[in-house]
């Protein structure tokens, strides 16, 4: 395969282990993996097979280096990228991105997730191209009930943003993009937004697990002495809303309004995605408006652009309805 062939999606499938409380009320693993093949199976005999699948035994490198890493080298060419993580609550997703706001406290590590690397490896490529001029920015928001928040604003401050379309692509007026200069400047607005959410979470009945949230790195690049040469890419790292069926018995007032809107995201984002995945389908049929999260990604999702999408399942014998839907939903994407 040639080294600039732009595959527009690839889809893996990423399975954490069992956690503690999956232990304690005695859960099996209802998932077996085939070795060196990227391919699954659930319970008995439903197998799955994807672009890449991780078993519990691979570590957040591991996962970097086979299926982000291609998208980082992108960026320099000028081309956008997107990393989104889908799953039910609990199944891995914030691990996987390591949007944690703790990121930057803990330092570079092992345990680093798929946010601090790229931005890490972005920083790197930077300081190695010395004939470019660089400019980053980045910003971080969160849709919730199909409602965009500001992460990068303090709540006190923060207005409802809309979403408009100019020429030159999707634009939201008032959103906050914050100059960085350096990896850690960059973690620190990471960090500040996933607190502003998680903050925010538990006053208000734990709604990071219904929002989507987006943190976006924008790199400017010039050729010094050569005023042709100029980029813009975006780089996109969502944490996706928990993709589990609303309760019924849950399903009611504010709760059913939130279940009612993230499905909505996540049902386009596989309508958008598995028409991006189907060759024989023109790409003017590729339904973005459907949604606030397709219409926000829509200029990084198709085209030139490159996405990736991690399904995180728990292999929990608890959970295998939803891990079902999920291995369904990233199939079809596939
Ligand atoms: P989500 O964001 O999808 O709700 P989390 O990322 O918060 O899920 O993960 C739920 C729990 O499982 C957390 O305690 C997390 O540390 C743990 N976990 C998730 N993925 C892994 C993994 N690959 N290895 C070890 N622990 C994991
Ligand atoms: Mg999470």
């Amino acid at each position: 395969m040639p080294e600039d062939k732009v595959i527009p999606l690839r889809v893996a499938v990423r399975a954490r282990p069992l956690i503690p409380k999956e232990i304690d009320e005695g859960c099996q693993t209802c998932i077996t993996f085939v070795p060196n093949e990227p391919q699954l199976v659930l319970g008995r005999d439903r197998a799955f097979s994807y672009d890449y699948v991780f078993s519990m035994n691979d570590a957040q490198e591991t996962v970097y280096e086979l299926s982000v890493k291609p998208l980082v080298k992108h960026i320099f060419k000028g081309y956008n990228a997107t990393v989104l993580a889908y799953g039910q609550t609990g199944s891995g997703k914030t691990f996987t991105m390591g949007g944690g706001y703790e990121a930057s406290i803990k330092g570079y590590s092992d345990e680093m997730g798929v946010i601090p690397r790229v931005l890490h490896e972005l920083f790197q490529g930077m300081a190695q191209r010395e004939e470019y001029e660089f400019l980053t920015k980045v910003s971080y928001l969160e849709i919730h009930n199909e409602d965009l928040n500001d992460l990068l604003c303090p709540p006190s401050k923060r207005e409802p943003l809309t979403i408009r379309e100019d020429n030159t692509g999707i634009k939201i007026p008032g959103q906050r993009e914050v100059v960085v200069a350096n990896y850690e400047e960059t973690l620190r607005c990471l960090e500040l937004g996933s607190q502003s959410r998680t903050t925010g979470a538990t006053a208000m009945n734990n709604t990071s697990s219904r929002s989507h949230a987006i943190f976006t790195i924008i790199i400017e690049q010039k050729k010094k002495n050569d005023i042709d040469d100029f980029c813009i890419s975006k780089f996109h790292l969502v944490d996706l809303a928990g993709s589990e069926r609303a309760k019924r018995t849950q399903a009611e007032g504010e709760r059913f309004k939130e279940g009612v809107n993230i499905n909505k995201g996540l049902l386009s984002l596989g309508n958008v995605i598995s028409a991006l995945g189907d060759e024989t389908q023109k790409r003017t049929h590729i339904p973005y408006r459907d949604s606030k999260l397709t219409r926000l990604l829509q200029d990084s999702l198709g085209g030139n652009s490159h996405t990736l999408m991690i399904a995180c399942v728990s292999p929990a014998d608890s959970n295998l309805e939803e891990t079902l839907n999920t291995l369904r939903y990233a199939d079809r994407a596939r």
